[in-house]
């Protein structure tokens, strides 16, 4: 029997997390035998390592974790991990109602740790190539990926769900400076800051700039505050003010309730437009109310004359404040900024510059699809607006039809349960094709599941986390990692024989 892996996941984040503890808790899944693995890059499971700075808050309920919202009985909910390592009462007598990003990233190791036995970590996926079988139809995907030492290894699938989280947005106005030293987004903060910070200790006056407005930015200028007592630090943002993250209860319900992403889906692409407008200060450009006053009290406190001497002040909030170029000088960046009202640009310059720009999502800009470009719209920026205009058109025809499901699988390039849908469908609708015709070269350097059955079923693609506009804004988010793990484990069960 050729070597093939009901389901491989290609990142280990959350998401994949969620769907992994889905399955492996399924008594379904263990009596069909249902194999999985998932390639992670990363040494070993970390959440966002590199902005674990101290102090900082889960922005959701811990009950929004791995499993509740699926199965609020599962071993592997928050509630369980403060059990297990004896911290319920003193957690419950706690005054926040959030955990710490720390203890978050220990409970979500944790539950990791449980689930090793599927992991492949160090393991960076390069490639996804379907690969047709003898009846001309798409038999297996093929994923690629390189090992810790450098080499490279396949893993046969039927199933793949990519869910690699977002890629560092660069703004264009920073492309020219975005490989110097001195230059770090919040995606690499902590680990470059290893490098960058006693080099900034050793100078005798500092000047920073932190670009954004959103809750990178605030956490990285806190850090700075406090890293760098001395230094000047600018934090530079197009909004006029920063603004807090709304986390109120019928905002929350909207915006990220199970129900929500349901409503959400149903919706035609126009209205899907306007909620996510509508929901943006949930989680973009926004910052929790109580870094927001922190920040404006440490401002304030620099005015206060002390025995009527006036300082310089450390903390320079410009917002409405456009970043036109940059360039790097010696061991300096220079920033040509606009504020937003003012014809005359003015050039300041910094000793670092820290980005807080957020993340792309787009799966279409996910480095390692291009074998499956062709047959996916939603894997090329053409496709996408193809897809648009297509759904943009259905939508203002006002036509019925029969199988609205269907349909709107078709013109939005994903189905509900996140399978993408092939642009020629009959092209990986295996019918005669079973796994046992696997040509023997192709399984050569091939990773295998411990056991493996034959099956006939039609490979397919999986995408989480790049699908707002489709699915709602709590698509990134943890609210719904859960719920989703839910839906996409009935489905993945539902079209896996006995
Ligand atoms: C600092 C920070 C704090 C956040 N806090 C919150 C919060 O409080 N609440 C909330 O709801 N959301 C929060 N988020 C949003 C975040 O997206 C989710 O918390 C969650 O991490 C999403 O899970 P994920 O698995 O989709 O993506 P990720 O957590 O990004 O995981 C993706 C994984 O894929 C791996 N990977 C990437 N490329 C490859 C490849 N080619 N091969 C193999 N592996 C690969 C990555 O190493 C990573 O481990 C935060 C985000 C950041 C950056």
């Amino acid at each position: 029997m050729a070597p093939i892996f009901d389901l491989v996941g290609v990142g280990f984040g959350p998401a994949n997390l969620s769907l992994c503890i889905a399955l492996h808790e399924s008594e379904e899944a263990r009596t069909k035998g249902f194999s999985m693995v998932f390639l992670e890059k990363q040494p070993q499971f970390a959440w966002h390592r590199t902005l674990l700075l101290p102090g900082t808050q889960l922005q959701v309920s811990p009950m929004k974790d791995l499993v509740t919202m699926r199965d609020p009985t599962s071993y592997f909910s928050f509630t369980n991990f403060l059990h297990v390592h004896g911290r319920l009462p003193a957690y419950i007598n706690r005054s926040e109602s959030v955990p710490s990003r720390r203890e978050w990233s220990a409970y979500l190791a944790w539950a990791a740790r449980s689930m090793e036995q599927y992991a492949r970590y160090g393991t960076t996926v390069l490639d996804i190539e379907p690969v047709k079988g003898s009846d001309g139809k798409v038999a297996y995907n093929r994923v690629i990926a390189r090992d810790a030492s450098g080499n490279t290894h396949s893993y046969l699938a039927r199933n793949v769900c990519v869910a690699v989280g977002g890629q560092a947005n660069i703004p264009e106005s920073l492309t020219s400076v975005i490989d110097a030293p001195r230059v770090i987004h919040s995606a690499q903060f902590l680990t470059q800051m290893k490098t960058l910070e006693p080099i900034l200790r050793a100078k005798k006056s500092l000047r920073l700039a932190v670009l954004g407005a959103g809750q990178s930015s605030a956490e990285m200028l806190v850090y700075l505050l406090d890293r760098f007592p001395e230094a000047q630090i600018d934090m530079i943002f197009r909004a006029s003010a920063l603004v807090p993250s709304d986390d109120t209860p019928f905002v929350n319900s909207a915006a990220f309730d199970p129900a929500s992403s349901q409503r959400f889906w149903e919706l035609p692409l126009k209205l899907r437009r306007q909620h996510v407008v509508e929901f943006k200060h949930t989680n973009y450009s926004v910052v929790r109310a109580d870094l927001i006053a922190q920040i404006y009290e440490a401002a304030y406190e620099e005015r206060v004359e002390l025995d009527g001497e006036t300082s310089e002040c450390r903390i320079c909030i410009q917002p409405n404040t456009l970043v036109l170029n940059s360039e790097e000088s010696g061991d300096q960046i220079v920033l040509h900024t606009r504020p937003v009202h003012v014809a005359e640009p003015v050039s300041n310059t910094f000793d670092a510059v820290f980005l807080g720009t957020g993340f792309v999502r787009d799966a279409y800009r996910m480095p390692f699809v291009d074998s499956l470009r062709s047959h996916f719209s939603l894997l090329s920026a053409d496709g996408v607006q193809r897809l648009r205009e297509s759904e943009e058109a259905f939508d203002n025809s006002g036509d019925a039809v029969a199988d609205p499901e269907a349909e709107r699988g078709r013109t939005r390039g994903i189905t509900r349960d996140y399978f993408l849908v092939p642009d020629e469908p009959d092209a990986w609708n295996t019918t005669s094709e079973t796994i046992s015709s696997v040509p023997k070269e192709a399984t050569e350097n091939v990773e295998a599941p411990a056991e493996t059955r034959d099956r006939v079923v039609s490979p397919r693609i999986l995408v989480l986390g790049c699908n707002e506009s489709t699915h709602g804004i709590s698509d990134s988010l943890l609210s719904v990692a859960a719920h989703r793990a839910g839906i996409i484990k009935s489905s993945l069960l539902a079209r896996t024989p006995e």
